[in-house]
């Protein structure tokens, strides 16, 4: 009977312990996620996507490049990108989708060697998730339409949003804002 309930007892310490050190680890999430300029992390369903599409699809329509950084979250080579040095007016749609995703009024010359932009022409257009790959914590961004990645996000943008959206040229489509407006 001692044995049984010292066995007992210990059972209990061990699934205490292990509770207090689930907590710790909710509590460090949780401390990394605050420290993230307020962004949460989006609930992401793939299958609730306004534009879900198979990859089979995506493959026919994107091309190899595209598809492997909007589908398969690859990462453009620095310095190599359409939009890199470029700063003519217009905006920037997701290349698989079309939907919005940045106005030039809010790019700039970060030098990283990827397009950065100071602040999204509608967050509601863009989805965000923790990103742990290659050792790094990050905050990945992604189409909110089409689920698509674009790049990450960090928070050692200028004034006055103070965050840099570091997105690949190639998840990008360019429209110029030179034409001319229909008569009314
Ligand atoms: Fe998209």
């Amino acid at each position: 009977m001692k044995t049984k309930r010292g066995s007992g007892v210990k059972r209990c310490m061990f699934l205490r312990s292990g509770i207090i050190i689930q907590l710790i680890i909710n509590l460090i999430a949780f401390s990394a996620c605050s420290q993230n300029a307020g962004r949460h992390e989006s609930s992401i369903n793939p299958q609730k996507m306004a534009v879900n599409k198979t990859e089979e699809q995506w493959k026919k329509e994107l091309t190899p490049l595209q598809y492997n950084v909007l589908r398969q979250k690859g990462t453009e080579r620095p310095f190599t990108g359409e939009f890199d040095d470029f700063f003519e007016e217009g905006d920037y749609s997701c290349a698989a989708c079309g939907a919005l995703l940045f106005h030039s009024s809010a790019k700039y010359n970060s030098g990283c060697g990827w397009p950065a932009f100071f602040e999204p022409a509608d967050s509601l257009n863009m989805l965000f998730k923790r990103d742990l790959s290659y050792g790094m914590v990050r905050t990945e961004v992604m189409c909110a339409q089409c689920g698509g990645h674009l790049g990450h996000v960090f928070d050692d943008g200028p004034k006055p949003t103070g965050v840099r959206y570091c997105i690949n040229s190639v998840s990008m489509v360019f429209k110029p804002s030179g034409q001319k407006k229909s008569p009314e």
